[in-house]
């Protein structure tokens, strides 16, 4: 109850400096425009685009032309993936401070995801006919409350409040899937060993609100892609038409 209560009062606070901050979210420099900026030129220069060339399936960056070695190797049930920057130096440590700490970042890296996928997505002006539904991949409520924040809804809120701005129409569900079980730390993991230990981790939980769906599943990180498609797996099975995945960052392949 008393965490709940905490929750609320520092969700109304970020909220809040979403639109009145004064500062770069990274480094916290005056901007006199924010939030049309959130980040200063310095810190944004740091950052690595993922631009040029991309797996066409999961969307990371590629070292030849074609569907990355990752996704040869497992292909992944989602569509299609998206990340507007490369989990690398500067972008990969960023991205990390949303997750430790530094929730309000979060909205500047949605509004980046936003625009990547509606430039890499080949039909966007699709979803203005038909709703999207955004899904951001779930933690279980245990570390949802370590932490006191999940860091793929702020960036689901952030992206869903964008498109609506483009003139989109989204839906965005918290609750359609859950993380039922903490998996071991992934980090030194292949792909085997990870899809191992995310499977069974997640469970469609409305199954009725997914049904001949839309849905773009949203992350922090794309590594090897392994969590992204055991979750679009169990939507699939619930009877969601099709999963795109968006992610902030990927993991480039291999070396550069
Ligand atoms: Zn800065
Ligand atoms: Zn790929």
């Amino acid at each position: 109850m008393k965490f709940e209560f905490l929750r609320k009062v520092n969700k109304k606070l970020r909220d809040f400096f979403k639109e009145n901050g004064f500062g770069c979210d990274v480094c916290g420099a005056e901007l006199f425009d924010y939030p049309v900026h959130r980040l200063c030129a310095d810190c944004e220069g740091k950052l690595q685009r993922n631009d040029g060339r991309v797996c066409p399936k999961c969307g990371r960056r590629t070292v030849a032309e074609g569907v990355c070695l990752n996704c040869k190797s497992n292909m992944p049930s989602f569509t299609q993936g998206f990340s507007p920057f490369v989990y690398r130096g500067e972008s990969a440590s960023f991205i990390n401070r949303v997750k430790n700490g530094a929730p309000l970042l979060a909205a500047y890296f949605a509004e980046q995801m936003a625009d990547d996928f509606l430039r890499k997505y080949p039909d966007a002006e699709r979803f203005k006919r038909e709703p999207l539904l955004l899904v951001p991949v779930p933690m279980t409520e245990k570390k949802r409350k370590q932490r006191g924040y999940n860091q793929a809804e702020e960036l689901a809120e952030g992206v869903c409040e964008k498109l609506k701005a483009s003139g989109y129409s989204v839906e965005l569900d918290i609750g359609i899937l859950q993380k039922v079980k903490d998996a071991a730390e992934q980090k030194h993991m292949d792909y085997k060993s990870r899809q191992d230990n995310v499977s069974g981790a997640f469970h469609v939980h409305k199954r009725k609100a997914c049904q001949g769906r839309t849905v773009v599943l949203v992350d922090d990180i794309m590594t090897t892609g392994a969590t992204g498609n055991e979750c679009a797996k169990r939507l699939l099975g619930a009877g969601t038409k099709e999963v795109l995945f968006l992610t902030a960052t990927a993991l480039p392949e291999l070396k550069e």
